[in-house]
């Protein structure tokens, strides 16, 4: 029998906590860290070890998963831990940082002798819950196997790139879409709104056909529905698209990116950077700005 590795998970937002619970569920010894203590607590019902404190949690451990919000926290919580790792602990960073926070903690990794994967995932908090994201991960193919207890718990699929950073880069090709999409749903169902088309009209006629998404379906209900329960912050859709088109650079002309940015931007500043993305729309429609 192959020993199951210990785990400490450093960040039990929407994103971590269900990733930690299904890690303790699957039989792994799970240690976790939360800066808002409380947030963390319901995981000792789980089998996991909650820490105050974060230099703690990671001491035993053989892994360690950073699932926090932004390259920021991510480097200031890995100065805090790096010292107190085991000898050969793998970092796996599963937050969205970007292409130059993910060279930076690659950096930090490297000066403090951490094997280091970029593992972004894709899904949110359902597929968290469900262990069903795909997990984007780059990483020297002698680390592949020592991730797969974790990945083949937290997701249904991994798909491979060779170099740290690839991964990073997928994760913003992907977020540029799925923003790009969730603005075009605002969009066109204020459009319907502005020109007295029921808007639900627009859902059910494109449903089931070529240019209908699942996505569109969900984001598109919620928004007429003027209900905005969080599965992915406005607050950190507004940081990924500012790391989206910090990437595209002058590379590339992302102007629906920019007006994604903006929108996203008024939204976050009248207050709504809880509710979920899709409250995006309140800008769109609402004249935010
Ligand atoms: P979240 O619920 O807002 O959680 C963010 C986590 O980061 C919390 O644990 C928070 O601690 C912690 N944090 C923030 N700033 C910190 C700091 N300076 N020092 C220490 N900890 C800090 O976000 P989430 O949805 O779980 O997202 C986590 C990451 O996954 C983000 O990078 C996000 O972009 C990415 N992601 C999210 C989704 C999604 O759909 N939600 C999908 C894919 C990827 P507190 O609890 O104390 O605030």
């Amino acid at each position: 029998m192959t020993m199951q590795p210990t785990v400490a998970v450093l960040g039990t937002g929407i994103m971590g906590l269900p990733m930690a619970a299904n890690l303790a569920g699957a039989g792994l010894t799970v240690g976790a860290w939360n800066r808002t203590a409380e947030k963390a607590e319901s995981l000792v019902e789980r089998g996991a070890t909650v820490h105050a404190d974060v230099a703690e949690a990671v001491q035993g451990a053989d892994i360690v998963v950073t699932m926090l919000a932004d390259g920021p926290a991510v480097a200031d919580v890995f100065e805090k831990i790096s010292g107190s790792l085991e000898p050969g602990a793998l970092w796996i960073q599963m937050s969205t940082v970007g292409v130059e926070w993910t060279q930076k903690l690659i950096a930090a990794a490297e000066k403090s002798g951490t094997p280091f994967v970029d593992a972004p995932v894709m899904g949110s908090r359902q597929p968290a819950t469900q262990g069903t994201l795909v997990v984007l991960a780059a990483a020297p193919e002698d680390l592949h196997d020592r991730c797969a207890p974790v990945f083949d718990v937290v997701g249904s699929r991994t798909v491979w790139l060779d170099e740290p950073g690839a991964a990073s880069k997928l994760k913003l090709v992907i977020n540029s879409w799925t923003l790009a999409t969730t603005t075009a749903a605002a969009e066109s169902i204020g459009l319907a709104r502005a020109l007295g088309v029921d808007p639900a009209a627009f859902l059910q006629a494109v449903s089931g056909g070529g240019v209908d998404m699942p996505y569109l379906q969900l984001k598109g209900k919620s928004m007429i529905d003027g209900e905005f329960p969080a599965s992915f912050p406005a607050h950190l859709a507004l940081k990924d698209v500012a790391l989206v088109l910090e990437a595209g650079g002058d590379k590339v002309d992302l102007a629906g990116a920019r007006a994604t940015r903006d929108h996203l931007a008024h939204t976050v500043e009248a207050g709504y950077g809880d509710e979920d993305m899709a409250a995006v729309y309140r800008a769109v429609v609402k004249g935010l700005h």
